[in-house]
């Protein structure tokens, strides 16, 4: 996983993960926890070569106990509001082309940025079969695709 994550930023790719967080609002953990856990997850890639621009989670769920998270959002999965917002951030510091962006994941609703962009998308899991995405067995099994594709 993270030689596969060294290989995309070897080769240009900003890298950004954007995950649905939803034990926040069903009150397993707190926003605290999860922003703790993220920055010891960044503190161990950082120290093995691997930079993460950031990750934008979503906190909410339709059903949540935790009152404050408890919402229909635009940012939570298959939703796009927290890849909208990446691409944005990202285009203030970098220049970017979503032509030869990807998005990778093992669920179908990861990559529902790619119905509303060019952005390409690999899912993680080769018994699905799909037109819009390419399905592939394991992650690293993306990362070759995608270079090869480059
Ligand atoms: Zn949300």
């Amino acid at each position: 996983m993270v030689s596969g994550l060294k290989l995309l930023q070897d080769n240009d790719f900003l890298l950004v993960i954007v995950t649905n967080q939803s034990g926040i609002a069903k009150g397993f953990y707190t926003e605290k926890d999860l922003e703790i856990l993220h920055n010891w997850m960044l503190n161990e890639l950082e120290q093995k070569g691997v930079n993460i621009s950031k990750i934008y989670y979503c906190p909410h769920h339709p059903n949540a106990v935790v009152k404050k998270y408890k919402k229909i959002c635009g940012c939570r999965k298959p939703e796009t509001g927290l890849y909208w917002q990446a691409i944005s951030e990202l285009k203030q510091e970098y220049d970017i082309d979503l032509e030869h962006s990807i998005a990778i994941g093992d669920k179908e609703r990861d990559l529902s940025i790619c119905n509303e962009t060019p952005i390409k998308g690999y899912l993680i899991n080769s018994n699905f079969h799909s037109s819009k995405f390419i399905c592939v067995s394991d992650f690293k099994n993306a990362i070759e695709h995608i270079l090869k594709e480059k």
